[in-house]
C-alpha cells in the first residue's frame, strides 16, 4: 500500500525541538548553569503545559467528564497553546475518534496495533488522515464552546504568543532570558509533547488489564507519574466520563485532585464519577473472561469451568445485591428518612451482605488463581 504524503513541516519541527533540546540544553547547563528558581519555574511550566491537556483538552473538552468555569477554560486554552499540541477541537475529535474504534487501524488515528512508533508519532508525521482531517462532525458540541472556537481560530498566535511570552516572564524575573527559553520553552515543550504521547503508545503497550481485555489500553502506575495520572488508561478506556482516571486514593492521579481540589472553590461542577458497582463487576467479568480462556486451553477441565462458573454467577449475585442495599442506605442516609429501628436492621443486613460478598470475593480470587497457576496442556 502507497504511504501517504510526508508533513514536512511537522517532521521539521519535531526533529529539531527534539535534537536543540538535548544538545542547547545540556551544553548552556554545562558553560552557565542553571539557578534554582529557574528550575521551579520548569517544573510548574511542566504542570501547566502537561495538566491543561490532562485535565482541559482530554477530561474537559473530549470527554465532558465535569464542567469547568470560564476563566479556568481560558487558563487551559492558553496552556493547550502552550504545549502545542493542536488546538483544542481538533486534539477532542481525534481523541473521540481514538476512543470510538480504538485499536481500528484504519479509523483509530493513532492505533497502538500499528506499533509504538505510529502511535507515538509517527500518525503526525504523514497526512494519515488525508480529506477528513478538518470534519469535526462529532465534536459539534465543542464548536457551541465560545472559549474552544476563539482558541482553535487564534491557534497559531496564541502557541506563538505563550511559547515567547511565558519563557521572556521567567527570563525577566530570573533574570536568565537564554535559560528560561531553553528549559522552560525548548525542554519543557519537548518533554511535555513525548509524555503526552506515551497516552498513545506506551499506555496501550507496557501494563495490566484489570477492567477490560477488549482492547489494548493498559494500567501503568510507572506512566502516571509522567502523565500527570493518565497512566490508568485501562480504567480510562471502559470508564472514559470518569472525571478519575486512578481511582483508588494513593494512584497518583494529580489532574483528579486539581480537578476535585477546584470544585470546592466553584471553579469546576458535575463530576462524573463510574458507580463502585460497575467498576466491580468490569473487575470480575474481566477476570472470568481470562480464567475461562486459560481452562479452555486445557483438557477435561469441565470440573473446572462449572465451578468457574458458578463461583462467578455467586459473586455477580453477591455484588448486585450489596450494592442494591448499599445505595438504598445511601439514599435513606440522604433524605434523612432514617427510622433508627429501621436503620439498625438495615445496617446489620448491609454488614452481613458485605462480609458475603467480601468472602465471596476472596473464594473468588483463590479459585482464578489456583487455576491460573496451573501449567496448559
Ligand atoms: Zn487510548
Ligand atoms: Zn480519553
Amino acid at each position: 500500500m502507497k504511504k501517504p504524503p510526508i508533513i514536512w513541516l511537522n517532521v521539521a519541527f519535531f526533529t529539531i525541538t527534539f535534537i536543540t533540546a538535548i544538545t542547547l540544553v545540556p551544553w548552556y547547563g554545562f558553560e552557565v548553569g542553571y539557578d534554582a528558581n529557574l528550575w521551579i519555574a520548569f517544573i510548574a511550566c511542566m504542570f501547566y503545559s502537561g495538566m491543561s491537556i490532562t485535565a482541559g483538552y482530554h477530561r474537559l473538552w473530549a470527554h465532558k467528564a465535569y464542567q469547568a468555569h470560564p476563566i479556568l477554560e481560558v487558563i487551559y486554552a492558553l496552556g493547550g497553546a502552550f504545549s502545542v499540541q493542536n488546538s483544542a477541537l481538533h486534539w477532542s475529535s481525534d481523541h473521540r475518534l481514538h476512543h470510538g474504534k480504538v485499536d481500528d487501524i484504519e479509523h483509530d488515528p493513532y492505533a497502538a496495533t500499528r506499533g509504538f512508533w505510529f502511535s507515538h508519532i509517527g500518525w503526525m508525521l504523514r497526512e494519515h488522515q488525508g480529506d477528513t482531517y478538518s470534519n469535526y462532525n462529532n465534536v459539534r458540541d465543542l464548536q457551541k464552546n465560545k472559549i474552544v472556537m476563539w482558541q482553535h481560530k487564534n491557534y497559531l498566535l496564541l502557541t506563538i504568543a505563550t511559547n515567547l511570552l511565558i519563557p521572556l516572564c521567567i527570563g525577566i524575573v530570573t533574570g536568565d532570558f537564554i535559560a528560561a527559553l531553553l528549559l522552560c520553552g525548548l525542554l519543557r515543550l519537548v518533554l511535555s509533547q513525548h509524555f503526552t504521547f506515551f497516552i498513545n503508545s506506551l499506555a496501550h503497550i507496557w501494563g495490566t488489564r484489570p477492567y477490560t481485555e477488549t482492547n489494548t489500553a493498559r494500567d501503568n502506575g510507572f506512566l502516571a507519574l509522567l502523565t500527570y495520572g493518565e497512566g490508568y488508561h485501562n480504567f480510562h478506556h471502559i470508564f472514559a466520563s470518569d472525571y478519575r482516571n486512578g481511582i483508588q486514593w494513593w494512584h497518583y492521579d494529580p489532574t483528579k485532585w486539581m480537578i476535585k481540589s477546584f470544585s470546592y472553590v466553584g471553579l469546576t461542577s458535575n463530576l462524573k464519577v463510574t458507580p463502585d458497582e460497575r467498576i466491580e463487576k468490569a473487575k470480575a467479568t474481566t477476570l472470568f473472561a481470562k480464567t475461562k480462556s486459560c481452562l479452555a486451553n486445557s483438557a477435561n477441565m469441565q470440573e473446572q469451568m462449572d465451578r468457574l462458573q458458578t463461583e462467578y454467577d455467586v459473586l455477580i449475585n453477591k455484588l448486585q445485591h450489596y450494592y442494591k442495599v448499599r445505595k438504598r442506605l445511601i439514599e435513606m442516609q440522604k433524605q434523612k428518612m432514617l427510622k433508627q429501628c429501621e436503620r439498625s436492621a438495615l445496617m446489620q443486613q448491609y454488614t452481613e451482605l458485605k462480609e458475603a460478598w467480601q468472602i465471596q470475593n476472596q473464594v473468588w480470587l483463590k479459585f482464578n488463581e489456583s487455576v491460573l497457576k496451573l501449567p496448559a496442556n
